[in-house]
């Protein structure tokens, strides 16, 4: 998607590590009609497949799926990272390793949010190694609900989650897709 590789040139960071810094429209600052761009996209790509619902996980997916949601027209469901007090015992429960902080954090949905007749779309803002979008699956896939596909912003194409996950043959639609990032050079798109 031209627009997001676009704002990513101006407006993105490589750090080193292999992150990028995307605070400025996405993970802090949020531009909300860059996301309903986004969201016109994925519901394109996902046209007749009988999404139903959305899923996300917490932090920083919620506001792109939220915006989704409108357009989707469906609820928006995120993962609760921790065990909280707020969610039921009655939970689906999946342990993800966060690619940004490291430590592993168990994500939770109440059973009454995922249905077995749910056809979902999981939404995030990155896949890197591709640890949060195996949890979110797993999730689903507990509740014996359908997995339809993905829509992620910005792949990181250069790390082996998103070819590992298309080849498990689920469909993976991302807006960005990063071939190579550098502090110095900058970010090149496949
Ligand atoms: P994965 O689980 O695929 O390794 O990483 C995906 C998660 O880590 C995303 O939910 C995102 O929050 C975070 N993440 C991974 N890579 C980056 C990055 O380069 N920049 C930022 N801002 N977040 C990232």
């Amino acid at each position: 998607m031209k627009r997001l590789e676009e704002r990513i040139c101006t407006d993105g960071q490589v750090k080193a590590g292999g992150v990028l810094k995307v605070d400025s429209f996405l993970n802090h600052q949020m531009d909300v009609k860059l996301f309903w761009a986004m969201a016109e996209e994925w519901k394109r790509l996902y046209a007749g497949c009988g999404i139903n619902k959305l899923l996300t996980i917490e932090a920083s997916g919620i506001g792109i799926a939220a915006i989704a949601g409108l357009l989707f027209d469906c609820p928006v469901v995120f993962a609760k990272k921790g065990k909280s007090r707020n969610v039921s015992d009655d939970v689906y429960s999946t342990q993800v390793t966060s690619f940004t902080h490291g430590g592993v954090n168990t994500v939770q949905v109440s059973k009454e949010h995922l249905l077995p007749e749910d056809r979902i779309l999981i939404i995030d803002d990155f896949l890197a190694n591709g640890a949060a979008l195996d949890g979110l699956i797993d999730l689903v896939e507990q509740a014996g609900a359908v997995v339809v596909g993905a829509g992620i912003a910005i792949e990181k194409a250069f790390q082996p989650g998103g070819a590992r996950i298309r080849a498990r043959g689920c469909r993976v639609e991302s807006l960005a897709r990063i071939a190579s990032m550098d502090p110095e050079t900058g970010v090149q798109f496949c």
